[in-house]
């Protein structure tokens, strides 16, 4: 690394995770850690899982398996605020040299974090990214159009996302201040990692089934998650909405010409309402569509111009620290 330390500096990585309704998973994620951090020492792994309005008893169950964890925390939002504010939680409260970020559930399986671990320390990149090599296991449906969104986002947008990349990722401080430092209320972690540019390596693997409980995404959820990806991060939209109005506008002139020329020359009556009524209900279609997707840009700019705060916290929980004994837990 470049940065300067004395040698008894030890690395301490911050493991943030997002949690909403996972009591059934938090120990088993715990049980796992057991055995990885052994791997990662002399670093010392510290915890801040984000209690993202919880039905559960997750606050509850996290406060309990962080306490044997120095210097780990548990965020706990006053309602649900979705994955994203819970990450920007998780990440503003992150104190380690490094930050890992990863689901509840063991789909980013933590045996990776090791590898990650050297990788980051040996190459010259800032953050180790995690991508899955299939999506064996999820409904052919959301596969396609998963599939269909990373092809229409990366045609559009000039951030690149990569297909099937996980939000399972070790960060160097520098990368996190970095998306730390992208204020905006709407916010596609996805695209603001890519956004910040730096080196990043990809590893891949295997996808995994959840560990327990059930996932929280709905097909209606997920697609106004690609909704607001694409708006966060393209205005193409816009144009294409600008390009579609000119060549039916075009069209519409060149009509208009034949029609006079054919009155002109052949002195043909102007008949033929059906044909009429069936271009109004498309150019009104058109407009509307495209009056949509202005709107949700419009609603983009509103959102941002209330200022309002991410998350909002109803708890804060900190085991203690782990100063006097680092390396080392209860
Ligand atoms: N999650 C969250 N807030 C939400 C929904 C999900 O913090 O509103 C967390 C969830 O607890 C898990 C991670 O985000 O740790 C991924 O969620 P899930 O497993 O439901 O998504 P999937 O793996 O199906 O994409
Ligand atoms: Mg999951």
């Amino acid at each position: 690394m470049s940065q300067n330390r004395t040698d008894d500096h030890v690395d301490a990585i911050s493991v943030v995770v997002p949690c909403h309704n996972e009591e059934q998973s938090l120990p088993l994620l715990f049980e796992e850690f057991e055995r990885v951090a052994a791997e990662l020492a002399p670093a010392r792994v510290e915890f801040v899982l984000v209690d993202d309005g919880s039905a559960d008893a997750t606050s509850e169950v996290g406060r309990r398996l962080a306490a044997s964890w120095p210097g780990s925390q548990v965020l706990t939002f006053s309602r649900n605020f979705g994955k994203e504010a819970a990450i920007f939680a998780g990440l503003q409260h992150a104190k380690g040299d490094y930050v890992a970020l990863m689901d509840a559930d063991l789909q980013d399986p933590p045996a990776l974090l090791p590898e990650m671990y050297r990788i980051i320390r040996e190459e010259d990149v800032e953050s180790v990214a995690t991508r899955r090599k299939d999506r064996a296991g999820e409904p052919p449906v959301r596969s396609a159009f998963a599939r269909l969104f990373y092809r229409m986002i990366n045609r559009m947008s000039e951030t690149e996302l990569v297909d099937g990349a996980r939000d399972y990722r070790l960060m160097s401080r520098k990368f996190v201040d970095a998306v730390l430092s992208l204020g905006e209320s709407n916010r596609f972690t996805k695209g603001l990692f890519s956004w910040v540019g730096f080196k990043t390596h990809w590893l891949e693997y295997a996808n995994v089934e959840r560990s327990a409980g059930s996932s929280q995404w709905s097909f209606f959820s997920l697609a106004r998650y690609a909704i607001s990806g694409i708006t966060a991060f393209s205005t193409t939209p816009l144009v294409v909405a600008s390009v579609v109005g000119l060549v039916l506008c075009l069209v519409a002139v060149l009509a208009l010409v034949f029609i006079i020329v054919r009155w002109a020359v052949a002195g043909d009556p102007v008949s033929g309402w059906p044909s009429l009524a069936c271009m109004i209900i498309f150019i009104g279609g058109v407009q509307l569509l495209f009056l949509g997707v202005l709107g949700q840009y419009l609603a983009n700019v509103y959102g941002e111009s209330k200022h309002r705060p991410i998350y909002v916290l109803d708890d804060c929980y900190t085991s203690a620290e782990g100063e006097g004994d680092e390396g080392g837990r209860g």
